[in-house]
């Protein structure tokens, strides 16, 4: 089994804990081993199955992980447990080394909780996930640069997953694949072909939001050859998701407006398709944390001419003291999250906008400095 104290559910979510990190990347498993070292209680949350699910999800299989130290720093790495292999190893290995650190430690990292919202109250916040809630006295956002772009249907149910895991969870069953470029077209083929190769005819659904598909010359003699081989895939334009609903059966089920007619007087037909969400793959993309930010209702400044010379002319960035406090005193944000810039909050008042590479070692950096911050705060009461 997994872990075994990582799979404990039974867990009091609502005693309150110093620290609540969002996400168990390099820069969230710094803050927790800072904060235990520091002697603070704290809980990890990560929406992912593993630890490190971000580099898991976005590095290609066998990729040499580099300790890149970035320009203007000396090095050396801030937690040896969590410091990649000077020799470049693959990134199995560096995944491998952070599960035994991680597991030697005994730290709490809770995994499969995916963070949806900070309330702020009396005494601290209540992390909302979507399985439940957590009290902690400070959050540190530790989630990454690449936030999955919302499916933005109403109603309850809301999982689907981004990416093809495992084909043959689909074998025997429609599936729709949502999303119009080519990681979607490359899930179509993949899935239709196994589809094929285990004498399956259970149609894959091709379901874009616009009539129009953005593919590359490549993904797009892929799909035409395994049409021409017989692949069952069924092209939905103009697919929009709607609703997330459980059914009487309990069945998480996502409901898509395939037409729309105006029948005139404000009355329209709408016609629509319901697909069990675990036969639903949205491959729609990642978008920057800044919205996250907005709606958390988090300081972001609007880079203009003459502004910014790192961010890019409309990019937001985000409002951070040196101990990456945001602007709600005990929210903190940090590695990827903040990259490729922020805006610092100076001595006297004074905004600087400062560079901030995407890199573990950054991760790492600001992870211990963020606890160390939380931790002097708490000192001075
Ligand atoms: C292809 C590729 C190659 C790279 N190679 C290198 C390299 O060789 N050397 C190097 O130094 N850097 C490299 N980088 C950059 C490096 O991986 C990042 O800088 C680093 O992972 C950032 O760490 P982080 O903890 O801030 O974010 P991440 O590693 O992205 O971790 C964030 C974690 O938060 C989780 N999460 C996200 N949303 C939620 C949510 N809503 N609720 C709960 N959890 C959530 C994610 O699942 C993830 O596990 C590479 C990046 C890429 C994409």
């Amino acid at each position: 089994m997994y872990l075994a104290w990582i799979a404990d559910k039974k867990v009091d979510n609502m005693k309150i804990v110093d620290i609540a990190i969002i996400g168990a990347g390099p820069g969230g498993l710094a803050c927790a081993i800072k904060a235990a070292e520091l002697g603070l209680s704290y809980v990890v949350l990560e929406k992912g199955e593993k630890l490190m699910q971000g580099i898991l999800d976005s590095y290609p299989p066998g990729k040499k992980v580099y300790p890149t130290i970035p320009k203007g720093d000396t090095g050396p790495f801030p937690v040896k447990d969590l410091t990649p292999d000077p020799g470049n190893a693959p990134v199995e290995d560096y995944l491998a080394q952070i599960e035994t650190n991680v597991e030697k430690r005994g730290l709490a990292v809770r995994l499969n909780e995916d963070f949806q919202d900070i309330k702020k109250d009396r005494d601290g916040f209540t992390v909302v996930t979507r399985e439940g809630h957590y009290r902690a006295a400070n959050v540190v956002l530790a989630f990454g640069s690449n936030i999955p772009i919302d499916l933005g249907v109403y109603g309850e149910a809301k999982t689907v997953a981004r990416k093809l895991d495992n084909p043959n969870d689909h074998i025997g069953a429609p599936t729709l694949i949502l999303g119009g470029a080519n990681a979607a077209a490359d899930v179509v083929s993949t899935l239709s072909k196994a589809k094929r190769a285990a004498d399956d005819h259970t149609p894959v659904y091709w379901g874009n939001r616009t009539e129009n598909f953005k593919i590359n010359k490549d993904v797009a003699r892929d799909l035409g050859e395994e049409i021409l081989l017989g692949g069952n895939i069924k092209i939905l334009q103009g697919a929009i998701p709607k609703i997330g609903e459980v059914d009487e059966d309990g069945v998480d089920r996502l409901i898509i407006q395939t037409q729309e007619h105006h029948l005139g007087g404000g009355v329209e037909l709408q016609q629509g398709m319901s697909f069990p969400m675990k036969h639903v793959i949205a491959c729609i993309g990642t978008q920057g944390p800044s919205p996250v930010y907005d709606r958390l209702g988090l300081q972001q400044i609007t880079c203009t001419e003459g502004v910014c010379r790192i961010g890019k002319e409309g990019h937001r960035l985000i409002l951070l003291t040196p101990g990456f406090q945001t602007s709600i005193r005990g929210i903190y944000a940090i590695g990827g999250a903040i990259s490729p810039a922020y805006i610092e909050i100076q001595e006297q008042g004074a905004f600087m906008e400062k560079k901030h590479s995407n890199l573990i070692f950054s991760a790492i950096k600001d992870g211990v400095r963020a606890v160390e911050d939380i931790a002097a705060r708490r000192v001075a009461g």
